[in-house]
């Protein structure tokens, strides 16, 4: 009994080996990323340099800040981003690490490469993030974190941070809903309060309307039964043989097309549900780029003056339906304010489109500026709105991957 491994040690370990697969990768990667933190505090700027002096006359460290501000951090699919923002929503540093190149030859998005660049990333980003704002670790009034929806991998990394600055520094933990906060962009933008509102998110994985009655009030109104707008674009561009991430791509090569050339469906546009679905309008695009199966016609050959029709018919058809559906959002709420983030919020028609809607139904739109529509952690500034209500979190959140859904789907059999 008194040799190999200790009876505490070994019954430890065989606990650990008997949980699943996937708790043992979290326990680890939560484990991983405490240690780096709590080691890492030798970084200059994560460094607490412990309590202020109080004697008369000693030196600092003193901030104009202390206690005062925000640190927000963001990590829920392949950005890694640190911001901190002022009580005032003054955006002092926004740092966004982004990992483009590790997913392009993929197509998309992979787990498990996103989570392990997190983990390398987090800590020099929240670095970088402290040091452009000229602050350190006492300046910290709370810290929060995305921890809703998004991949599990990577929101745990982030979490995992937040969590453990939160604990050594004794301040409070925000839980931020990522969705929510690319709309918070937009009272980020505007600087002022910008609620009630009708809010639209249209991202890589989301295409969410909500009523949104105050800042921390949000009521789903609608959202997508398959794909989002965003993973449209990306797969109809993979079909045209165009890179990842597609939008910014076909937004360009559309610019050369004729959006009428092909008529793709706009489906549930006639309906009054506030429901989104691209998967139809991507089997048609695929089937209109390489053929339909069975048929004896051949595909129009793929020409580069092919590729822009394509590119430019599809996105007409997606515009038309994300501006159609924001339009009976705005009916049905009777709300005279639109707010609207996300990656595909960052398309020059798509905004002109909505800028063309707000004229006519006389209502104030706000579009994210471009570098707030794809994920930054900037939006994370609705911590301080959490703050202000006391909404703070305890130290044993979990984080929660799964996407957000409303009541069932209530088909609309009496319209289209
Ligand atoms: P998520 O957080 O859900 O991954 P983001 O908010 O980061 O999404 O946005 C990324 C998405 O936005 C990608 O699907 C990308 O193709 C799309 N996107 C970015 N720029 C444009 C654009 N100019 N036009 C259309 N879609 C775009
Ligand atoms: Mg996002």
């Amino acid at each position: 009994m008194g040799y190999g491994i200790p009876p505490l040690w070994g019954s430890g370990m065989r606990k650990f080996y008997r949980l699943s697969f996937h708790r043992r990768k979290w326990l680890l990667v939560t484990f991983q990323v405490f240690l780096k933190i709590v080691f890492q505090m030798s970084i200059p700027s994560l460094q607490h340099p412990g309590p202020a002096p109080d004697l008369p006359g000693a030196s600092p460290p003193f901030s104009a800040n202390r206690g005062k501000l925000l640190l927000a951090i963001e990590s829920s699919c392949d950005e890694t981003a640190a911001a901190v923002i002022d009580r005032d929503r003054n955006v002092l540093s926004n740092v966004v690490a982004t990992q483009h190149e590790l997913h392009e030859r993929f197509g998309g998005v992979v787990p498990e490469i996103a989570s392990r660049a997190h983990l390398e990333r987090i800590l020099p980003v929240i670095d970088e993030a402290l040091r452009n704002a000229n602050a350190n670790l006492t300046d910290l009034e709370a810290v929060a974190v995305a921890t809703h929806p998004g991949l599990v991998g990577s929101l745990l990394v982030g979490l995992t941070a937040a969590k453990t600055l939160a604990l050594v520094l004794n301040i409070p933990l925000l839980s931020i809903n990522h969705i929510e906060a690319h709309i918070y962009a937009c009272r980020m933008m505007a600087g002022r309060d910008v609620f009630p509102a009708v809010g639209f998110v249209v991202s890589g994985g989301h295409s969410n309307l909500y009523d949104c009655r105050s800042p921390v009030e949000f009521e789903l109104l609608g959202s997508t039964t398959d794909d989002a707008a965003g993973e449209a674009f990306d797969k109809v561009a993979q079909i045209l043989g165009l890179e990842y991430p597609g939008g910014p791509l076909i937004e360009k090569i559309a610019a050369q097309g004729n959006p009428s050339a092909v008529s793709f469906p706009r489906t549930f546009l006639n309906q009054s549900r506030l429901d989104f679905s691209f998967s139809g309008l991507k089997t048609a695009v695929l089937y209109a780029a390489k053929g339909t199966p069975g048929s004896r016609t051949p595909p129009v050959p793929l020409t580069p003056k092919r590729v822009a029709d394509l590119a430019a018919s599809f996105q007409a058809a997606v515009i038309d339906i994300l501006v159609g559906k924001c339009d009976q959002a705005l009916t049905q709420t009777g709300r005279k304010t639109l707010l609207v983030g996300g990656g595909v919020a960052a398309n020059s028609t798509f905004r002109q489109r909505l800028a063309d809607l707000a004229r006519k139904r006389n209502v104030e739109m706000i579009v994210a500026a471009k570098e707030y529509c794809t994920d930054n952690a900037a939006m994370g500034a609705l911590g301080w709105e959490l703050l202000e209500r006391g909404i703070t979190s305890p130290l044993d959140l979990d984080v929660k991957p799964g996407l957000v859904r409303k009541r069932p789907v209530e088909t609309d059999r009496s319209q289209g």
